[in-house]
């Protein structure tokens, strides 16, 4: 049977193509043999991108690096359908309406090459989809954050059939565990968009012949920036009889950070039916918000948002940035059960690979330009019509950006 927590007992395999690029630039040998997610983004990664390394060749590099012990590979499925419905930074390969491709493809290709009997001794995670059936929930019509893609994504419902067809395919096998993407506290930590998000995964965990035992976990804060424990201020807390609720930061989310997000999330998901035993992770890569900058204690009691703002690890502009945050800094190291109901912190998005590139950059991977990676945009309804807070000259989605891996190693919290 599957292990409760496959993180537990076991080394995190080291991606060598990530590992090189970090070794690659000053100082980042402390860093370089971290594990990191394995992201299969298009079809032709499966094979490997221009020569670059294919699924098998991670695989087998991961047995040589497993030894005796248990080994746990990170894999990212990311390439439904009309990908990424909210932005263009993350566009894919496939149009809105390619969810046959998708299954054919992409999909049975990976469940062939995971089922084969000389990777049965891996601990394979799978984090399924990143920010798909979220954007169902909050950029759809009703919303005043809705796109037109989104709209089109749910209407023809190819997000819920791809993660179910792949929750079910990937799931059946012995040594893969699912962990489905839940955003983040920052997008789905508000009281009208958690309880429907969690109905939301249940409806494509039993989606083209899935059940809820397909899914073993979820994962939150995937490529994002959210803190992973305010310590200078907790929901529960006011200024002057006003609640922290209030605030302009806070704005009435039922969370302040990821752990207590994550456990929230957890107790919601097994309340609908998901196992009793399911496990959370959280992408610590990018969360640190170390540095010079850290507030040291809490705001000034003048106002709740004096308070909130001169406490708060996460300096970003708004919650809803996400593209190359500056100021940030990698997060907790990857560990294995760090809390209660977290099976590991894991850094799943490789720091150093942009979030997209800040002006347009043609290519052939159907990535578009998004201006929430422009450090001039002033915004819109998905950020609070603010600032978008990200780091000038990124190149590409998932291109190696050194001048952020360099600022990521600096604001790291713990230090390096
Ligand atoms: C990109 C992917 C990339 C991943 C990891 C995503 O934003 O769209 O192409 O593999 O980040 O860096």
């Amino acid at each position: 049977g599957k292990a409760d927590n496959p993180y537990a007992g076991a080394k995190v395999y080291v991606n060598p193509e990530w590992s090189a690029k970090a070794a690659a630039e000053p100082g980042g040998t402390r860093v370089a043999n971290q594990p990191t997610g394995v992201w299969l983004d298009r079809t032709a990664a499966i094979a490997g991108v221009n020569g670059g390394m294919g699924l098998r060749d991670h695989l087998d590099a991961a047995l040589t690096q497993k030894g005796s012990g248990e080994m746990v590979v990170q894999l990212v499925i990311y390439n439904l359908p009309g990908r990424d419905c909210a932005a263009l930074a993350s566009n894919g390969e496939l149009g809105p309406t390619e969810i046959d491709k998708y299954k054919t493809t992409y999909i049975d290709p990976i469940a062939a090459i995971l089922a084969d009997s000389k990777y049965a001794g891996l601990r394979i995670v799978t984090t399924v989809e990143i920010d798909s059936l979220p954007n169902l929930v909050t950029n759809v019509s009703g919303r005043p954050t809705v796109t037109a893609n989104c709209d089109v994504m749910k209407a023809n419902g190819n997000y819920i059939k791809g993660v179910g067809y792949a929750l079910n395919k990937l799931g059946s096998i012995a040594n893969v565990y699912n962990y489905v993407d839940a955003g983040h506290h920052g997008w789905l930590g508000w009281d009208d968009n958690l309880g429907a998000s969690a109905d939301m995964f249940k409806l494509a965990a039993t989606a083209e012949g899935s059940t809820v035992s397909k899914v073993h976990g979820f994962i939150v804060n995937t490529a994002n920036y959210s803190a992973l424990k305010e310590d200078h201020f907790k929901i529960d807390d006011s200024v002057n009889g006003t609640s922290v609720r209030q605030s302009k930061w806070v704005d009435w989310n039922r969370y302040t950070d990821e752990l207590s997000y994550a456990q929230g999330m957890r107790s919601k998901l097994v309340s609908i039916g998901f196992d009793a035993n399911i496990g959370m992770l959280i992408d610590t890569s990018r969360n640190g918000w170390g540095g010079t900058a850290r507030p040291t204690g809490p705001g000034a009691l003048t106002s709740v948002d004096t308070y909130v703002n001169g406490g708060r690890y996460d300096r970003r502009i708004h919650l809803g940035n996400w593209c190359n945050q500056a100021g940030a800094g990698l997060g907790e190291r990857p560990q294995a059960a760090p809390a209660a109901g977290i099976d590991a912190y894991v850094w799943i998005k490789p720091p150093g690979e942009s979030d997209g590139a800040s002006k347009e950059i043609p290519n052939n991977e159907g990535k578009g330009f998004d201006r929430m990676c422009d450090p001039t945009y002033t915004g819109n309804a998905r950020n609070g019509n603010s600032m978008s807070g990200s780091l000038p000259d990124a190149p590409l989605s998932g291109q190696w950006f050194s001048a952020q891996f360099q600022e990521l190693m600096k604001n790291a919290h713990p230090a390096l």
